[in-house]
């Protein structure tokens, strides 16, 4: 093996945050590391937001970036048995201290001390648009030889829809709605329709992402810039309102329609985070006695995301729409940021 890889990594010229591809050491594993060769990542809106911000610390110069990742085990560290090497993998890119109240309780998601591959907003850890990644060897589960790396890729966002729908503990028969069917509303589409007995209503402005909603499952879908969201939404329900609404957007419009919407204690999911801060009307919060439940990340649900994709109850292969060799990582990232005006909704990078 050579010493060293190619790696997307991040730089600051005049004010602004560029990627170049350099020739960088392949990192070695330590005790307890894995070292994965890394076959496809996706790109996170986390990712795209952190990268623009000149400002934002989440992805500062120096940082090779990259959570969403598949890839074959290359090395084990010391004291690590497994995976083999040569083993297709899904990253877990969510690095729980597991010592805090929250990881002793199981619930990683909201460690104390989480730190995210390829993110530098706590710690500093290098992520996957790199030949090879060094990782925690509890960071990497085994993929069945058959799931394609794109998959692979998709298994974080999956993973973290699930937690979400988890949060959202559902009776089964309620009817649900997806605000914003991107690449993890579209994953909540799937997991919702078998989950519940009731009408799943997809959201979006898109009239593309819409159909691939429809055809993935949901039974009605609102176009927001034709229809009133909240206004048929509650005609779907008999003027009742929605009993469980989940927010994958991120924006003041959508959470507003979102508390809009749901019903008489009923449940808003909050995923989507466009902006660190959205303003919502607080009166119907408080006089439909509503319940905001946060979701962040996924606990033990990555095994899960594996199984689903390995058998197909959920279809990741039509939320990657465009795909980029590792040389073009900065291409990429332009590509969704500008993911409306092309069509994107999963960009993935193959390196
Ligand atoms: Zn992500
Ligand atoms: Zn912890």
């Amino acid at each position: 093996m050579a010493d060293t890889m190619r790696a997307a990594v991040v730089y600051k010229r005049e004010g602004r945050k560029r990627i170049e591809v350099r020739d960088v050491p392949i990192p070695q594993p330590g005790p307890g590391e894995v070292l994965v060769r890394v076959g496809r990542v996706g790109l996170c809106g986390s990712d795209v937001h952190g990268f623009f911000d000149p400002d934002g610390t989440s992805r500062a110069e120096g940082l090779i970036m990259g959570h969403e990742a598949g890839g074959h085990v290359a090395a084990l560290g010391e004291g690590v048995t497994g995976p083999a090497v040569g083993a297709p993998v899904a990253l877990d890119p969510q690095v729980a201290c597991g010592t805090c109240p929250q990881c002793r309780s199981g619930l990683v998601s909201i460690c104390d001390n989480k730190q995210v591959i390829g993110s530098s907003l706590r710690g500093f850890r290098h992520g996957a648009l790199a030949e090879y990644i060094a990782v925690p060897a509890r960071q990497v589960h085994p993929i069945p030889d058959t799931m394609s790396m794109a998959d692979a890729a998709s298994i974080e966002p999956l993973a973290n829809a699930a937690h979400a729908v988890r949060r959202a503990a559902l009776a089964g028969d309620e009817t649900v709605a997806v605000i914003g069917a991107g690449a993890i509303g579209l994953c909540l589409v799937q997991l919702l329709r078998s989950r519940v007995t009731g009408l799943v209503i997809a959201t979006d402005v898109s009239a593309s992402h819409l159909r691939l909603a429809s055809e993935l499952g949901a039974d009605v879908t609102v176009n927001a810039l034709e229809e009133d969201v909240v206004q048929v939404l509650r005609e779907k329900t008999g003027g009742q309102g929605v009993p469980v609404v989940f927010e994958a957007v991120g924006i003041d419009a959508t959470y507003t329609q979102a508390i809009g919407a749901v019903r008489k204690r009923g449940t808003v999911i909050a995923f989507g985070a466009v902006q660190d801060t959205v303003t919502v009307p607080l009166l119907p919060i408080l006089h439909k006695e509503i319940s905001i439940v946060g979701s962040t990340g996924a606990n033990e649900e990555t095994a899960e995301a594996v199984a689903l994709a390995a058998t197909g109850a959920v279809d990741l292969r039509p939320l990657v729409t465009h795909i980029f060799p590792l040389d073009k990582a900065e291409e990429a990232f332009e590509a969704a940021r500008g993911a409306a005006a092309i069509g994107a909704i999963k960009v993935q990078v193959e390196v």
